[in-house]
């Protein structure tokens, strides 16, 4: 007998629940993965991350080869070509992980209705997106937590399953029609791609695990917020396509113990928390969390800030210095996501949902999850306790980035500017600041506040 195991967020061998209960159930298993119209249709697959999947599966397809086994891919209605799949394997039955968005319930929804009217099984299985199920852990009086202090809280206390190890050999039956698995050079030609894209697929994500759980983790708790010392894992790409399990990243950081290791597993349970709150709230990946109705700015001098803002040219180096390091590595720092983020949606009061839009079309972590809710959390629109609270970008730049280095990094304009003097050009000698081809403010920070606090206080 045949089972079928559909890979979606979890692009893995090691620690993977579907595959285990897959081979525990059948002689022959077909690995598929379904290049979805869906998902593409609604523009969720810009090409950092269409690039960093080419990876995942590439690796995937390898690592099956690997144990006699190979990766099935297909395109197109995501529902439609499971159910061609598992008729032409004659499959009892499929197993997936369960999805935490509105469009993952519904194709589980629909894939279930499908497989039925062919007398086949779907198993959907917890705990492989995230390391404790969303709703595993509820307060008492709702479905989901709105606070992250608590559901912090208990979380800890609760016991995540083993870490599954990878199976050692899969069958897969033969004769099963495959598409080629897509390349990463194929979507580097198609353009668009940012030039300082790290690699994906799961063999990159252990090896990077492995170095962090030896190096960088021990000292996580005192280096996290240090923009110019990138102290940071980096394993967020990794835990968005599951070529990490992000219950393996826990076990693995508690076994190593110690402050960092706590700070670290902390930051995993905020990826929880905003699976959670998304899983029994889907519309607040774009509607206001907290039912707010904030007049937010648009069009003429708006629009033109939020130009300026994507561009990296408010004015605000260590605004400036974080929207282009998004540009050009597809990623960012969580201190540089948070300020980019105070200063649209607090700084220009302009709408969380555009400066969202712009984060998923470039980051390769890019996730509904993480970035509406974290979006959601900076606008005060969401789960933060605090909502009116405004990031200053200079005193959070002198904090974070003191030696200003971050922000010679990503703005070579103001590279030969030494010092922390780097973050206010604006109080440069008028001579030298003449010379410097970087724009003036944008907005004066006085004024920012003073049209939140006033639209907030109204509202
Ligand atoms: P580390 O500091 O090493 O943390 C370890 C892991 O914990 C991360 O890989 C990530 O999976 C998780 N994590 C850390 N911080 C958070 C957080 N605040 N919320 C949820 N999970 C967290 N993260 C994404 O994965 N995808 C996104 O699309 C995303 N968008 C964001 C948008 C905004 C406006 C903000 C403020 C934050 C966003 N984050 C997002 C959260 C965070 O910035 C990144 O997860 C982190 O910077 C990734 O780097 P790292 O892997 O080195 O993190």
């Amino acid at each position: 007998n045949t089972a079928v195991v559909l890979f979606t967020s979890d692009l893995r061998l090691h620690d993977h629940p579907p595959l285990r209960a897959a081979l525990g159930a059948a002689d022959d298993v077909v690995p598929l993965f379904v290049r979805d119209d869906g998902i593409e249709a609604a523009g969720f697959s810009p090409p950092n991350r269409t690039a960093f999947l080419a990876d995942c599966l590439t690796d995937l397809d390898e690592g099956l080869r690997d144990r006699g086994g190979r990766l099935v891919v297909r395109s197109g209605d995501v529902v439609e070509e499971v159910r061609a799949v598992a008729r032409e394997a004659g499959a009892g039955g499929v197993h997936m992980a369960a999805g935490v968005s509105a469009y993952a319930h519904a194709r589980e929804e629909r894939l279930r209705l499908a497989l039925e009217e062919d007398g086949r099984t779907l198993r959907v299985h917890d705990a492989v997106v995230t390391a404790l199920a969303p709703g595993a852990v509820v307060p008492s009086g709702s479905d989901h937590f709105a606070v992250f202090t608590p559901y912090h809280r208990r979380w800890s206390q609760e016991e995540l399953r083993g870490v599954l190890a990878a199976p050692r050999t899969i069958r897969v039956p033969d004769g099963l029609r495959s598409e080629p698995v897509p390349s990463r050079e194929d979507v580097e030609k198609a353009g668009g791609v940012s030039d300082g894209l790290a690699r994906g697929g799961e063999r990159e994500a252990r090896k990077r695990l492995n170095a962090w759980a030896r190096g960088g983790l021990a000292r996580y708790d005192e280096r996290h917020d240090d923009l110019a010392g990138d102290a940071t894992s980096r394993l967020s790409p990794h835990l968005h396509f599951g070529t990490l399990s992000p219950g393996e990243a826990v076990h693995r950081a508690r076994a190593v113990g110690g402050p960092g290791a706590e700070g670290f597993v902390r930051q995993v349970c905020w990826r929880d928390f905003h699976h959670q709150v998304l899983a029994a709230r889907p519309a607040s990946a774009t509607a206001d969390y907290r039912g707010r109705h904030d007049r937010w700015r648009s069009g003429g001098r708006a629009d033109a800030d939020v130009r300026a803002w994507k561009a990296g040219r408010t004015g605000y180096p260590v605004v400036d210095a974080a929207m282009r390091q998004l540009r050009h590595e597809g990623w960012m720092h969580n201190r540089g996501r948070l300020l980019a983020a105070s200063f649209l949606t607090k700084t220009l009061y302009v709408d969380w949902r555009v400066g969202a839009r712009h984060f998923l079309e470039l980051l390769v972590d890019g996730d509904l999850a993480n970035n509406q809710l974290n979006w959601q959390w900076v606008a005060g629109t969401g789960t933060d306790t605090r909502p009116n609270r405004v990031l200053n970008p200079v005193r959070q730049a002198h904090r974070y980035d003191p030696e200003g280095s971050y922000v010679r990094r990503w703005v070579p304009e103001l590279e030969d500017v030494e010092g922390s003097a780097v973050h206010e050009p604006w109080k440069l000698p008028d001579a030298v600041r003449a010379r410097l081809d970087y724009p003036d403010p944008i907005v004066d920070l006085a004024d920012g506040l003073a049209r939140f606090r006033h639209a907030r206080e109204a509202g």
